[in-house]
């Protein structure tokens, strides 16, 4: 069968990326929703939970966004049929995600014996295809989370998968990169081994970098960088500082790269299941603003150092329309 183009899978099904408008393409509206399904009374239970965020994200509809791209992958406990939930009642349209976060490989819904190419493929494949977790709602793009700079071998599986998932289904792949050691470079190396076209990916947490020879190389080379942490780095102690990660995205603009950047604040609602000293560790890091921190904060200041708007709709609008749009 012709592959359809242009065409974007969202939980609410299949929709012209012409379509999505101004879309987050690195969220997480939940920190593991699945947990109501496994612990029903925690957050105040799911019905309560559901109409919070629900809340949050009429707010983040009313302030000019369209479109929401989740990154909750299945083993931090990705609920599909919450995110059809909060998008059939907000208004946004979603993007739910295939892929694996590796650290730590532990979910029993894939066996060690599908921890090959050949079965995570076919896993993540499926995702695409066919749906997630017995429903027919479709994944529309591939997450694959590295926290090292160099990936292990299992973390490799990762990405080659994710490679063959992505030639075979014209999905997209986003990846979590430890930029400040030049994760992406590392992750470049293996995707195009596996003749990955670098128009399909991004490499997420780049702005954590700073350093423009890292950024200009990628970029060259066709690669996306999503620009997502920017809010860590206000405060005296952060590094690079918020005003250097602005910078850096107007100096790509300036560069003739405003086609390779993506904007978005990687926060998550509410609900957490890290540990207590790690969960005051991520609402000090999560910007007040939450999801409206690129609209409300950092495209003000991108608009202050002389960033034109027209620049700015191919970085919220046009980047996400090519690059989530089917191909
Ligand atoms: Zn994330």
């Amino acid at each position: 069968m012709p592959r359809r183009t242009g065409l974007v899978q969202t939980v609410l099904g299949p929709l012209d990326a012409s379509k999505l408008g101004v879309t987050l393409p690195h969220e997480h509206v939940a920190d593991g929703p699945d947990v109501l399904n496994r612990w029903p009374k925690t957050w105040g239970g799911r019905a309560e939970f559901v109409a919070k965020a629900v809340e949050k994200l009429k707010f983040v509809r009313a302030a000019g966004v369209s479109s929401i791209v989740d990154l909750t992958t299945y083993d931090v406990g990705r609920d599909i049929r919450f995110l059809e939930e909060l998008s059939r009642n907000s208004g946004l349209n979603m993007i739910a995600c295939t892929g694996q976060r590796f650290f730590p490989p532990q979910d029993p819904r894939v066996s060690m014996p599908a921890r090959t190419i050949a079965g995570l493929t076919e896993f993540f494949t499926k995702e695409i295809e066919q749906g997630i977790d017995g429903t027919g709602i479709k994944a529309g793009v591939i997450k694959i989370g590295i926290i090292a700079n160099r990936p292990t071998a299992l973390e490799g599986i990762g990405l080659r998968s994710a490679a063959k998932a992505s030639k075979a289904t014209g999905v997209p792949i986003r990846t979590h990169t430890d930029a400040a050691h030049r994760a992406g470079e590392n992750h470049a190396a293996i995707l195009e081994d596996e003749g990955v076209n670098p128009a399909r990916v991004c490499f997420d947490h780049s702005d954590g970098s700073g350093d423009m020879a890292y950024f200009l190389g990628l970029v060259k080379r066709g690669y996306s960088l999503g620009m997502d942490h920017v809010h860590r780095g206000i405060g005296p102690d952060s590094k690079p500082s918020f005003e250097r990660r602005a910078e850096c995205i107007k100096l790509l603009i300036d560069a003739g790269f405003a086609g390779k950047i993506f904007l978005s604040q990687d926060t998550e609602f509410g609900g957490s299941l890290l540990p207590e000293d790690a969960k005051d560790w991520r609402e000090k890091i999560d910007p007040p603003e939450g999801m409206l921190f690129t609209t409300q904060h950092l495209i003000p200041r991108l608009k202050q150092i002389g960033v034109p708007d027209r620049d700015i709709h191919t970085m919220t609008v046009e980047n996400p329309r090519s690059f989530f749009g089917k191909i």
